[in-house]
């Protein structure tokens, strides 16, 4: 199988409301291209260094989305190229967010990214940490970084049902800020969950977006 092939059986098996992000770090160029060339127009990367280069080195109409962890003094080299963040796991980094895209006045969707898996190692806020930003209130004052909604990423594990209960509980929590914090704003709208080892269940969990790296393009050479 290759990119292309890998690309269109995904695509073809989602349903209609569920974006696909194909994730490219660690792949060169050319195997972008041929995404591309295959119909795909959403990328995900997750370093600074990486997406910076590739962006000037593919068509400019790419979406790109940036989903690793970030920190605050690489968010202006990213801003100018980025559709989307969805690793904001602070109000520091959210703030960054906006000072630099007020700068050239460009929106920037930021998903909250949400501690769902059993590990420790993940980054994210917890529901009680999103909930005080939220009570807050200060999101209102941000004009170029919008809150589109949430992300989360589940434990490494085969087990199913544990997967299945992560993804359902931030499915709970993307409802219940909805109803509680966005109720008329149409720009919170998308639950980031699902890769490639998890990508089904993560759909049949409500996800909207799905990132899915080595389904496409194989394995990483790290
Ligand atoms: C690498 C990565 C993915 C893609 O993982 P695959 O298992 O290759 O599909 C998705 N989300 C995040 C945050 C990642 O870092």
């Amino acid at each position: 199988m290759n990119i292309s092939d890998n690309l269109h059986a995904i695509k073809d098996s989602l349903p209609g409301t569920v974006k696909l992000v194909a994730v490219s770090k660690f792949h060169p160029k050319e195997a972008i291209q041929e995404a591309y060339s295959a119909g795909q127009k959403i990328f995900g990367e997750s370093r600074m260094q990486e997406i910076s280069l590739k962006h000037q080195q593919l068509p400019e109409d790419i979406e790109w989305h940036f989903i690793g962890h970030l920190q605050t003094n690489k968010v202006k080299a990213i801003i100018p190229y980025t559709h989307t963040i969805h690793s904001v796991d602070s109000w520091k980094l959210l703030q960054e967010i906006e000072k630099q895209a007020a700068n050239i006045e460009k929106p920037i969707c930021c998903l909250l990214e949400i501690h769902i898996a059993k590990e420790d190692a993940k980054y994210g806020l917890t529901f009680d940490e999103c909930r005080k930003i939220l009570n807050e209130g200060l999101h209102k004052q941000l004009k170029y970084a919008y809150i589109g909604g949430v992300m989360g990423m589940a434990t490494f594990t085969d087990d199913i049902e544990q997967i299945r209960t992560e993804f359902n509980s931030l499915k709970r929590f993307y409802d219940e800020l909805k109803n509680d914090y966005f109720p008329d704003n149409d720009q919170f709208s998308e639950i980031s969950m699902g890769m490639s080892d998890d990508y089904k269940i993560a759909i049949e969990e409500g996800s909207t977006m799905i990132r899915v790296g080595s389904s496409i393009f194989g394995h990483r050479e790290y």
